[in-house]
């Protein structure tokens, strides 16, 4: 059930098509000269402007036959239908448990009763899952009812209910280079495209259009969720500018596949996200989405690990106390571990891995001496008899007072693509809800749409892709409050203070 949220301030205007606030943005400008620290607080007033009509919106998923594309697909049809189904421990109830925007709540303020906590997907006009329509691409042809039997993920009595859905449900043909995915992904190529690279470009660019027509849908977003990929040299002359690389694709140099989907995507308008390690994002896919004012968004989902590395460091490092060693080991026994059991493509997630922790302790100079870091390591094993359900086992060492060491040891067990398939669905929501959000800063002119390259899924990322010079932030309720606290401000509400004042004062 909806909560239906008003606004009573002179600040904020409903019209027919917006919601228009007056917000206040505080921030403080610091100048630093040794040890003398000068603070400046500035306030800029700003307009933001958020479209109220929810438009019909299209996903299309590289990678639809996958564990994550099928899982996704299979449990928004599960919502959608209201199905329930039995297992050993009893009747169990479609839900879209773990996607932040449908599952968890913000606290609006307090009344008479305390305070009043509403889903966070009831702040702004937003997409419903339950309404998004999904097609997609796979290199293996397999219908999406047979696909979700062979990613093992549901319960068997759920997917005898919804085969007769899913089965007329059929990947796409797609962009295979074989050596940019493991060798051991051959045997399931059979549904790809041929002829030139420019003509594979054109041709996904068609699907795109073909599925926008034929469905009725509004807008169309495009998510990577195809096996990870090595990472693609970045050459210049090839990879360095928008004009270069679509140079590159009439020529036949070496652009890898998503970059080849981000492309595509990009030139017929529709926002791109890339929920996988790779650097799909070379200087020229980005400066083409710049110069189309698009929407690209990733990099991987921040599903289970990381995302407790996230928080886990955040904790210790703003508790001061100093992470020192941080060991991540994984086995799991999907396609996507079979895929990753290859050192090329084990690499990128290597990469992607590594990185979380760096704003946390950069944060700190009492805790690191400037440039160093906790020793950081990952590993990944493929083991076949855990399908899906991936363990993961940490270890965070840390010194505390007076050299003593503390030690955590965490095992996390779960079914990788019911964490993947909310991120993803919270990815595409997320993104669209952006694309009707326009903010116009006091004195200017026009209205401004957030920057391309949308910073703002970093929350749902393990390797966020910002803006070039920007800061990357990692530590997870600093992404999570960004996220509120701009949706607030849509509202012109100001942002989430915890200091509850009120409660403090005689
Ligand atoms: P999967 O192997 O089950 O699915 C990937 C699908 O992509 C397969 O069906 C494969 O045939 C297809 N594919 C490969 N290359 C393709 C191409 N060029 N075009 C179209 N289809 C192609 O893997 P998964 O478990 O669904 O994970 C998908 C991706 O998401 C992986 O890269 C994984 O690393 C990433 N990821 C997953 C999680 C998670 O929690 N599940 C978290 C972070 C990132």
């Amino acid at each position: 059930m909806s909560v239906n949220i008003h606004i009573n301030s002179p600040d904020v205007k409903y019209t027919d098509t917006h919601i228009v606030s007056q917000y206040s943005y505080q921030t403080s400008s610091v100048q630093r000269d040794g040890n003398k620290v000068t603070v400046t607080p500035r306030t800029t007033e700003m307009t933001f402007r958020t479209e109220r009509r929810v438009p019909r919106l299209g996903v299309m998923l590289v990678g639809w036959g996958g564990n994550n594309g099928t899982t996704v697909t299979a449990a928004v049809l599960a919502n959608k239908l209201d199905l329930t189904w039995r297992t050993k421990t009893g009747l169990k109830k479609a839900n879209y448990f773990g996607s932040f925007l449908q599952a968890s709540t913000v606290c609006l303020g307090s009344g008479l009763e305390g305070d009043v906590n509403v889903p966070f997907r009831d702040l702004l006009p937003m997409v419903h899952p339950d309404d998004i329509v999904f097609d997609g691409w796979d290199i293996s042809s397999m219908d999406l009812g047979s696909a979700m039997e062979r990613a093992q993920v549901l319960d068997w009595s759920l997917q005898e209910q919804l085969r007769p859905h899913m089965s007329s449900m059929k990947p796409r043909a797609s962009i295979y280079t074989p050596e940019f995915i493991a060798a051991n992904q051959k045997s399931r190529a059979d549904n790809v495209l041929t002829g030139t690279m420019a003509e594979q470009v054109e041709q996904i660019r068609a699907d795109i259009r073909d599925f926008h027509q034929l469905s009725g849908v509004d807008k169309v977003i495009v998510l990577w969720t195809a096996n990870t990929e090595r990472f693609c040299d970045v050459r210049p002359g090839v990879h360095d500018s928008a004009k270069n690389l679509l140079a590159a694709i009439q020529s036949g140099a070496e652009v890898s596949p998503s970059s080849l989907f981000a492309v595509a995507s990009i030139l017929e308008g529709c926002a791109y996200i890339n929920g996988s390690p790779q650097n799909t994002f070379v200087p020229g896919v980005v400066e083409l989405a710049e110069q189309r004012g698009v929407f690209i968004g990733g990099d991987d989902f921040k599903s289970g690990q990381t995302k407790i590395k996230s928080v886990l460091v955040d904790f210790l490092v703003s508790a001061g106390i100093k992470p020192t060693a941080i060991v991540s080991y994984n086995h799991l026994g999907n396609n996507d571990g079979k895929n990753l059991s290859a050192p090329q493509q084990f690499h990128s997630k290597e990469v992607s891995k590594s990185n979380v922790v760096d704003d946390m302790v950069q944060s700190n100079p009492i805790l690191y001496k400037p440039g160093e870091k906790p020793d950081h390591c990952v590993v990944i094993k493929y083991v076949p008899y855990v399908g899906d359900s991936k363990r993961a086992m940490d270890e965070y060492t840390s010194e505390i007072m007076m050299g003593g060491t503390n030690t955590i040891a965490l095992h996390n067990t779960c079914e990788d693509s019911l964490l993947a398939s909310p991120i993803i669905l919270d990815l595409v929501m997320l993104t669209e809800l952006c694309q009707r959000v326009t903010v116009r800063p006091q004195g200017e002119e026009d209205f401004q749409s957030f920057h391309s390259v949308l910073a703002l899924l970093s929350f749902l990322c393990k390797a966020p892709l910002v803006p070039s010079g920007t800061p990357v932030v990692n530590a997870y309720f600093r992404q999570r409050a960004c996220i509120e606290n701009i949706l607030r401000a849509c509202l012109g509400l100001p942002p989430q203070n915890h200091m509850l004042l009120e409660h403090k004062l005689q």
